[in-house]
């Protein structure tokens, strides 16, 4: 890896600003939590906020909480305004506009809510938002407009609605336990909600969709471990964006999550002067599959409010899917995916390898650029 390209912090241990840490505090995730950057004097304190940023937290607050790890904000690279790891966690100013086709809720997710949280889109998956806290708050999420408001979190009550009607859905099969962050809730009421889950007959899959592994992997702790194990079978998708995240203490958090028998993969978000470049995601994918994490999807960043400024054209996912394809074995290639707005869901998008066609002949370029010709059998039809 490059400079560039490589942890500012390597291992994950306690640096820069809070290098006067004890290990063991700064390893427990409790610590970490507690003392997340949130107030614009400490995030000034530690990352030196240029005005710019200063004024996008003023205005950006009252639409979406502000919170940073102090394990996350110390791969902050110092004095590098474009460094992925502040882009993705400090308001920028460009948060502040909504373009016209910019939507509170551009997936629909409303429209197709069963119960309070458990939104009902595709025949046999669900998609269940338990809680609506994270550890950091990533400025491209699509769910702004719910996570951090603490007013929509799910109460106990209603995340029993939730699993009722799951219950009560016999075609869903698959549940994806999502949020927010649901490592945000303790080991107990988290392992409690998966065993009811799955206590269900129809529910064959559980997935869990979590981000602590980036930005809070201390909370992979050996006790979680114990109890995922009794769950089958969980998959984890977690939300690596760049090479600056792939730490040792993020790689620990992968490895426990893998012992424990979690099939894991990777829901990157293309965003424009993040990870929109083919050596940062070839860097990142290598390090994933070293660590038994599979780039599962590479997501083009939604059309929520603010995040324009992160949407890269569809052609850039399409050509680093290409560069992919020659580079890395295909179990390091994701699908690219759009989430169509209003609620058409996921469709994958694939580099065009179709140069020519006559008939039943094709001719196809390959990843290096050689054009081969394929003859097609016959149509049946
Ligand atoms: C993304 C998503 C899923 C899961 O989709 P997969 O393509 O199976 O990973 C399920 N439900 C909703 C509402 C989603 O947005
Ligand atoms: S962890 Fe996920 S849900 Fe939470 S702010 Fe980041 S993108 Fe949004």
């Amino acid at each position: 890896m490059s400079d560039a390209l490589s942890p500012v912090n390597p291992t994950g241990g306690p640096a820069g600003p809070w290098s006067g840490v004890p290990v063991d505090l700064w390893n427990s995730w409790r610590w970490q939590q507690a003392n997340r950057l949130r107030r614009i004097d400490e995030l000034d304190a530690a990352l030196a906020l240029s005005p710019d940023e200063r004024r996008a937290f003023t205005e950006s607050s009252a639409r979406f909480d502000v919170a940073i790890t102090p394990y996350y904000a110390s791969l902050v690279r110092p004095g590098d305004p474009a460094c992925p790891i502040r882009r993705q966690a400090v308001p920028q100013p460009e948060e502040l506009f909504t373009s016209p086709d910019e939507l509170a809720d551009p997936l629909a997710e409303e429209r197709h809510l069963i119960a309070p949280g458990v939104t009902h889109r595709y025949p046999d998956r669900a998609l269940f938002y338990v809680t609506h806290n994270c550890p950091v708050y990533c400025r491209h999420c699509t769910r702004k407009r719910k996570v951090a408001d603490p007013a929509t979190a799910a109460s106990l009550g209603e995340l029993d609605a939730g699993i009722a009607a799951i219950a009560a859905t016999p075609a869903i099969r698959d549940v994806i336990v999502s949020g927010g962050d649901p490592l945000t809730l303790a080991d107990d009421r988290l392992i409690d909600l998966l065993r009811r889950l799955s206590a269900i007959p129809h529910v064959e899959v559980l997935r869990l969709g979590t981000r602590n592994p980036v930005t809070l992997p201390q909370r992979v702790t050996p006790a979680l471990c114990e109890q995922l194990k009794t769950i089958r079978p969980l998959y984890v998708h977690t939300h690596f964006n760049h090479p600056a995240e792939c730490t040792d203490a993020a790689a620990a958090a992968l490895e426990m999550l893998a012992d424990a028998g979690c099939v894991l993969g990777n829901q990157m978000v293309l965003l424009r002067g993040v990870n929109d470049d083919a050596e940062a995601v070839l860097a990142l994918n290598r390090w994933l599959l070293r660590h038994r994490c599979r780039p599962y999807y590479m997501l083009q960043a939604d059309m929520a409010e603010g995040i324009g400024h992160f949407r890269t054209p569809l052609a850039t996912g399409r050509a680093l899917v290409d560069s992919l394809r020659g580079r890395i074995g295909g179990m390091g290639v994701p699908q690219f995916v759009v989430d169509l707005p209003g609620g058409g869901g996921k469709i994958a998008l694939t580099p065009d390898y179709e140069v020519r066609r006559e008939g039943n002949t094709h001719w196809f370029r390959n990843g290096t650029g050689d054009v081969f010709r394929f003859v097609d059998v016959a149509s049946t039809e």
